[in-house]
Order: C-alpha cells, then structure tokens, then sequence
C-alpha cells in the first residue's frame, strides 16, 4: 500500500474514533428538559464492545426492573449500575449493558445506552423501543417516588427531544416475552399511566 494511502486510512480512522468519542460523550445526554443523567464516565462504565445506530424517534418504551439489591445512594446506585453491567457482558455476552437507562432510588437517572443506541432489553423490540430499568426488585413494592418522577421525566424528555414519538406505546417487559419484569407491583402502576396499551 502506498504511503499515501496509508495516511489517508489512518487519518480516516483516526476521524471515526473522534466521531465515535463525540458521539459518546455527555453533551448528547444532557438533553434540554431532562433530569439530570449520570454519565457513563461518572458511574465508571466499561467501554462498550460495540454499537449501533437506534434511529428515532421510537414508538416504544419498555419498562424494566434489574430484579437485584435496592440502592438509596449514589455510590450504590452506580455500583450496582456497574454489576448489571458486568453481568451483560460477562454472562451474557452483550456489547454492553442492557438498558438504554437505568433510575436509581437516589432520584438519579444512569445512562446506558443511551437515546441514539440498540440496546438489549426486549428481545425482539430492540430496535424500535428504549428500555427503562428501575433499579432494584419491584414484585412486591413500588419504587420510591423519586425514582418513580425521575423516570417520568426521563420518558418525557425523550419525547421533547424527538427521541420517542409523541403518541408512543408504554409497555411492561412482561408483556413482550416471558418474564415477570418489571416486578408485579409495579406492573400494576405502570398499567395506569398514560400511553399504556
Ligand atoms: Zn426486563
């Protein structure tokens, strides 16, 4: 190959990984009208092992809950933010983790995936859904209530960013495949909002 050549591909993947690192970072997260977002840096993510585009805005949002520990603080939230993480792409050999967002008990949203991502949450509805996991158990109680707004306002940012369509579908795990996610009693709840079908 000649010098030249050589340069230019070098110079062109040296393009991407900018692109790729832009398009990583936060400035995309903090999205106008949203709560605040912890990012992947800030909760000491892995770097994923891969990525594609989730062109929006989706139709759906598929509610989930991680089925672990509880977390009331930040430093609990994001370590077990970093073990559902570990947990993807050790056991389950995934990219990355999951969700595309997860909502701790500390009123704090993590981000995932991400609004721009195909996560791995609802097999089959990947690629037209983002996946929301309430982080901690949630058969036999609710989330507290400021995870429960955190996670409202979070849905709804995403539809005033154009990342959800205004008239999208809410919709439990359960309800695409066989799974007791996101947890009985919040199943219910999740039953009453708005956009439920
Ligand atoms: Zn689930």
């Amino acid at each position: 190959m000649s010098l030249k050549l050589k340069m230019w591909r070098s110079t062109r993947v040296f393009v991407c990984i900018v692109v790729l690192s832009l398009k990583a970072s936060s400035s995309t997260i903090q999205l106008p009208d949203c709560p605040k977002i912890i990012t992947r840096a800030e909760w000491q993510a892995r770097p994923t092992r891969g990525r594609s585009a989730l062109p929006g805005p989706v139709q759906y949002v598929f509610i989930h809950h991680g089925a672990s520990g509880d977390c009331f603080t930040p430093d609990q939230c994001a370590a077990t933010v970093r073990r559902y993480q570990n947990y993807h792409m050790d056991s389950h050999k995934w990219d990355d983790i999951g969700y595309s967002f997860l909502v701790g008990e500390d009123g704090n949203a993590y981000e995932g995936r991400g609004w721009d991502r195909v996560g791995a949450h609802t097999l089959g509805y990947n690629t037209v859904g983002l996946g929301f996991c309430m982080i901690g158990n949630f058969m036999q109680r609710l989330p507290n209530k400021a995870a429960l707004n955190t996670l409202k306002q979070l849905i709804a940012c995403g539809v005033q960013n154009g990342k959800i369509q205004s008239n999208y579908t809410l919709r439990g795990h359960r309800d695409m495949g066989s799974t007791s996610c996101p947890g009985t009693t919040f199943y219910n709840l999740i039953q009453t909002w708005p956009h439920y079908t």
